[in-house]
């Protein structure tokens, strides 16, 4: 059921992203209804996210994270971890310069 939810809401703002470029490019003229796809879009995906608390941000969802050095790893000296301060997801960068 969730799932479901979810997927429309992805469609809708999918459909809203759509509009907006059509609009852009002046190949279709759809006024405000490409705002209302995406608000509702992203209405129906954050109510998902708060059913489930499994999301914790719309920009984590879309891999934007926000990392924070954590510290550095212990078999690579030079590689230093990333910790993202909303959802907690972890990366190693390693430093070449
Ligand atoms: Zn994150």
């Amino acid at each position: 059921m969730i799932g479901k939810i979810r997927l429309t809401g992805a469609t809708v703002f999918t459909a809203g992203v759509m509009l907006e470029i059509a609009d852009l490019f002046d190949v279709l003229s759809t006024a405000y209804l490409h705002f209302l796809l995406m608000a509702a879009g992203v209405l129906l995906l954050a109510t998902t996210a708060l059913i489930t608390g499994k999301e914790t941000s719309m920009l984590c969802r879309i891999g934007l994270h926000k990392y924070d050095r954590v510290g550095w790893d212990d078999e690579l000296r030079s590689a230093a971890i990333y910790q993202c301060e909303r959802c907690g997801n972890k990366k190693r960068v390693v430093k070449t310069a």
